[in-house]
């Protein structure tokens, strides 16, 4: 970014030095406009990704919050489980406890029971018989307490698994809590390049609308000038410096600058003819048609020959010993600065470049640097 800012002000600085011609600034315009068209693009590009990770987080989220379900129903099984476990261990235990009392009864009692049957037996068949009776007894007490074993073992070891699948499901929400943590400062990212993207194409859009400014004003002043050159031409100049005629007009210090033609605003106060003129009148206008001649009201020296966009076209002559005549709103100048010139010499024609109502010749008199009433020396 640092580099385009760079180039944008080198830019800038070479419409400057080449006095913003037209032609430059179309390509500057052109090239911010591009330039505009790739930032759009850069943040349409960005705001997709945007809603991509979005899209994403949501995905993550939804998953966070389905394991999150698992692992409640998770410690749901294993709390079952253990209540189950302590049932079993329960069971085990009565049954332990109760056939040793069955045993201890047996052998304290020097194993009465076993010499009663011995006694009561009929026959040895029948002794079997009943000896295998108290065989089977303590043989059920032993697959009682081998199923009890077994079962706790099996809840142990079920509660074992639920325990590891739980260890499991909190491994899988920290993963997914890494992921949106990712997805977040991705996202974060992205919202801070959008958000620089957009003031990069508010800056832009400014510098266009610089640009574009700047390019009419180029364009009104290319104008102008074509239009005074034109003039130019139409007055018959092949020199390109006026008519070649000398004409001095009266007996005055000063020479009329555009003999015969009219006065339509007269040197002092006046009310202002047009948004931007001036009040306070500095010179006299003389009212006659693009092109009329406008001749050196004495011999001197072409101080300025330009454009300005208030005067239009003007030309200033420097007499010497402190007086200068000014020459506005020409549509063409035949002279250029620090050009001699002669009394009477055809150096513009009348025109209404600058601030006008229509054509005519601003003609002004200095005298040590300040305006004075031009009647007086003509
Ligand atoms: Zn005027």
């Amino acid at each position: 970014m640092m580099k385009r800012k760079k180039i944008l002000s080198v830019l800038l600085i070479c419409v400057l030095c080449m006095g913003g011609t037209f032609t430059v600034q179309a390509d500057d315009i052109s090239d911010a406009k591009e330039e505009q068209e790739r930032l759009e693009q850069e943040k349409k590009d960005a705001e997709a990704e945007q809603a991509e990770l979005s899209a994403k987080l949501d995905a993550i989220v939804a998953d966070m919050e389905k394991t999150q379900e698992d692992l409640y129903a998770k410690e749901n099984e294993i709390n079952e489980t253990e209540t189950q476990l302590v049932e079993a261990k329960v069971r085990e235990n009565d049954q332990y406890e109760s056939m040793k009392l069955r045993i201890k009864y047996m052998y304290e009692n020097g194993n009465n029971e076993f010499i009663e049957i011995l006694m009561e037996s009929s026959s040895i068949g029948d002794l079997l018989n009943k000896a295998e009776y108290i065989n089977k007894i303590s043989e059920c007490d032993r697959q009682l307490l081998t199923e009890y074993e077994n079962t706790r073992k099996e809840i142990e070891e079920k509660e074992a698994t639920l325990k590891q699948e739980y260890a499991e499901l909190e491994a899988l929400r920290d993963e997914l809590k890494a992921q949106e943590a990712d997805v977040q400062a991705l996202l974060k990212e992205k919202d801070l390049e959008i958000e620089n993207l957009t003031d990069e194409i508010s800056e832009n859009a400014e510098k266009i609308k610089k640009l574009v400014a700047e390019a009419k004003a180029a364009e009104e002043r290319r104008k102008q000038e074509e239009a005074a050159k034109k003039a130019a031409a139409a007055s018959g100049s092949s020199s390109g410096g006026g008519n070649g005629q000398i004409v001095v007009s009266g007996n005055g210090q000063l020479s009329h600058p555009v003999p015969g033609a009219r006065i339509t605003s007269d040197f002092g106060y006046r009310v202002a003819p047009t948004a931007g003129a001036t009040s306070r009148h500095d010179g006299i206008d003389y009212g006659a048609s693009t092109g009329t001649p406008i001749y050196a009201a004495d011999g001197g020296t072409v101080i300025t020959a330009a454009y300005n966009s208030a005067r239009g076209n003007y030309v200033v002559i420097n007499h010497g010993n402190g007086m200068q005549t000014w020459y506005q709103h020409c549509s063409a100048m035949y002279v250029s600065a620090g050009q001699t010139v002669s009394r009477g010499q055809n150096i513009a024609a009348v025109g209404a470049t600058g601030i006008v109502t229509g054509p005519h010749l601003h003609f002004e008199v200095h005298v040590g640097g300040v305006p004075v009433n031009p009647r007086l020396y003509i």
